[in-house]
C-alpha cells in the first residue's frame, strides 16, 4: 500500500510546480524515508493518520477540516524525518503548522540533498506498494551489477568477450564504449538521484503531488503514471522516474542468466532498465533513430509508420549494430542489451 497520510503531507510540503524551495525541502524528507525501515515507515504513516484526534475538529476561518489535518501532517512528517530537535505544533492551528513548514523551506530549501546514490521520492512514498519499492531498491544493484559484467567484457580481449561487444556494439571502438560505462557506473553509484514513481497506482495523483522529474524539460509537474519503462531527465545530479511498465512482471524480470534472442520480444530485466535510464543520465546516451539500413538489414519495407522508430530491443539493436554501427556507442539499449548478456556469459 501507498502511505497515504506521508503522501498527504508531501501534497502540503510543496504546494505547486514553481515551490523549488518546496521541492527541495521534499527531496530531503524523502532521503530520510528512504533510510528508514519499512516498519518505521508504516509507523510514521499511522501516526500521521489523525483520524481519532481530529474528531469532533471544526473548519476555522480560513482552513478546511481537511487543510488543518493536512497542514499538521506536513509538519509533523518534516520533525519525524529531518527535524527532530525541532518539535512541531501540537495542534490543528494551521497557521502555526504553516509556518513551521515555511521556516523549514527557508532553512532547508536552499539546496538539493547530496546523498550517495538513490532515494525514493514523494511519489514513491505516497502512491507505490511495498513489493513496488522492494522491486525498485532491488534494481540499482543489479544495474551496477550488470554495468560491471559489461566493463568486465568490454576490457577482455577474449575471443568470446569481443563477439558480445561486436554483437551490440559492431566493429565501434572499445574505449567510447567503456567511457560512457565509467560515467554510468560512477553515476549509479555516487550521485544523488531522485526515483519517481510513473506506476499504475500513481493513477489520478489523488493526493495532488508536485515532483521534479515527471515534465519532460526535467522541471516539476503533475505525478502521473508513465506507460513504458522508465525516463530519465534533468542533468546530473537528476532524476529517473520508473514507470508502469517497469513493475509488470510480464515485461520485466530479474537478473537474467540466458543470452538475448532476436526472436522479437524486449527481455527486459529490472536492473536494465535502471541501467538504460542510467546512460541517459550520466553518459549522456540518447534512444538513436534508425537509418534505412537497418530496415534493409531486418528485411523490412520502410513505410512512414516506421518513420521515427528507434533502436530497442534485441531483434532491432543487432540489425542496428550490424547497419548502423557509428551510432550504437551513444544507443541506450545497445548497452542494456550488451550489459545483461555479458552478465548472462
Ligand atoms: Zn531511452
Amino acid at each position: 500500500m501507498g502511505k497515504v497520510h506521508i503522501g498527504a503531507a508531501f501534497g502540503y510540503i510543496v504546494r505547486n510546480s514553481t515551490d523549488d524551495n518546496g521541492m527541495r525541502l521534499a527531496a530531503k524528507v524523502a532521503c530520510r524515508l528512504t533510510d528508514m525501515s519499512p516498519s518505521a515507515v508504516r509507523s510514521l504513516d499511522s501516526d500521521l493518520n489523525f483520524s481519532v484526534r481530529s474528531m469532533g475538529l471544526k473548519p476555522s476561518a480560513a482552513y478546511t477540516v481537511a487543510e488543518r489535518i493536512n497542514w499538521r501532517r506536513a509538519s509533523l512528517l518534516i520533525h519525524r524525518t529531518i527535524g527532530p530537535n525541532h518539535a512541531s505544533p501540537a495542534s490543528f492551528d494551521a497557521d502555526l503548522n504553516e509556518a513551521y513548514v515555511r521556516t523549514w523551506k527557508r532553512q532547508e530549501g536552499g539546496a538539493r540533498p547530496t546523498r550517495h546514490g538513490p532515494y525514493l521520492g514523494s511519489s514513491y512514498w505516497a502512491y507505490s506498494k511495498h513489493a513496488e519499492r522492494i522491486k525498485t531498491r532491488q534494481a540499482w544493484p543489479e544495474a551496477i551489477q550488470l554495468v560491471r559484467a559489461g566493463k568486465r567484457v568490454a576490457e577482455s580481449a577474449t575471443l568470446a568477450h569481443r563477439a558480445i561487444f561486436a554483437r551490440w556494439f559492431g566493429n565501434s571502438a572499445t574505449q567510447a564504449a567503456i567511457d560512457v560505462l565509467n560515467l554510468t557506473l560512477n553515476g549509479l553509484e555516487n550521485e544523488c538521484t531522485g526515483v519517481g514513481y510513473a506506476g499504475p497506482h500513481a493513477q489520478g495523483n489523488l493526493l495532488d503531488l508536485q515532483e521534479v522529474g515527471f515534465a519532460g524539460d526535467g522541471r516539476a509537474s503533475d505525478v502521473k503514471p508513465g506507460p513504458a519503462w522508465g525516463t530519465a531527465q534533468g542533468s546530473i545530479p537528476g532524476y529517473i522516474c520508473l514507470e508502469s511498465k517497469f513493475f509488470d512482471d510480464a515485461a520485466t524480470s530479474g537478473l537474467r542468466s540466458v543470452a538475448h534472442t532476436t526472436t522479437g520480444g524486449m527481455e527486459v530485466s529490472r536492473g536494465g532498465a535502471v541501467l538504460h535510464e542510467a546512460t541517459h543520465l550520466f553518459g549522456k546516451t540518447a534512444d538513436v533513430r534508425l537509418d534505412d539500413q537497418v530496415f534493409t538489414q531486418l528485411n523490412i519495407v520502410r513505410e512512414a509508420k516506421h518513420a521515427d522508430e528507434k533502436a530497442y530491443g534485441p531483434k532491432v539493436c543487432a540489425a542496428f549494430a550490424i547497419a548502423q554501427a557509428v551510432d550504437t556507442v551513444r544507443n541506450a539499449d545497445s548497452y542494456r542489451l550488451f550489459c545483461e548478456d555479458a552478465y548472462a556469459a
